[in-house]
């Protein structure tokens, strides 16, 4: 089988079409996929534009220039990143963890389970949660019995749930006279 010059020079020609018509695909390929993943990575329109100049202008070793020089993560990516460090900072602010036996606690226990560390107290006239260190309740005003006792006459106990009690028994007391208070206002007239 003789192949003449022709046919030859016709393979060679086709040849060379077909690659340069690969290369010309495969350069306008890289450009689009590099405007693609730079737009994921910057918003700043002059790196953009950049980025593709220099896939355009050098090709494949644009590409690889391109991968050494692009920023790391993405724009998603670093969202997330922000978010993870967020919630890091957060957990760092707020240890809930028990001054006694450093386990972790929760924001509503009164008394550690494990060492016994009173945490937390409860306001004797409405039952909300209030820190040790309070005098006052920030719910319903009323005093902390154990934290006012030196300076109130009535408070002789030391232990804060008798002087709850005496409280609570006192303003029973008053609702009582106000009622039958009431009772003598509605009674007089029928009388
Ligand atoms: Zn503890
Ligand atoms: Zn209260």
């Amino acid at each position: 089988m003789v192949l003449d010059p022709q046919t030859i020079n016709n393979l060679i020609m086709g040849g060379t079409a077909w690659g340069l018509a690969f290369l010309a695909a495969l350069w306008l390929s890289l450009i689009l996929w590099t405007y693609r993943d730079i737009s994921s990575r910057k918003r700043n329109p002059v790196t953009r534009i950049l980025a593709v100049i220099i896939v355009a202008l050098l090709f494949v070793p644009g590409i690889i220039i391109y991968l050494i020089l692009r920023p790391p993560h993405t724009m998603e990516e670093e969202y997330q990143h922000v978010l993870e460090e967020e919630a890091l900072v957060q957990s760092i602010e707020d240890p809930q963890v028990c001054p006694g036996c450093g386990r972790h606690i929760q924001a509503t226990w009164m008394v550690c389970p494990n060492c016994h560390t009173r945490l937390m107290k409860a306001c004797q006239e409405c039952h909300q949660l209030l820190e040790l260190g309070w005098n006052l309740c920030p719910y319903c005003g009323t005093p902390v019995p154990g934290m006012r006792e030196r300076t109130h006459p009535e408070d002789h106990t030391n232990q804060p749930n008798p002087a709850g009690e005496e409280i609570s028994a006192v303003k029973n007391e008053t609702v009582e006279d106000e009622f039958s208070d009431f009772i003598h206002v509605v009674e007089k007239p029928e009388k």
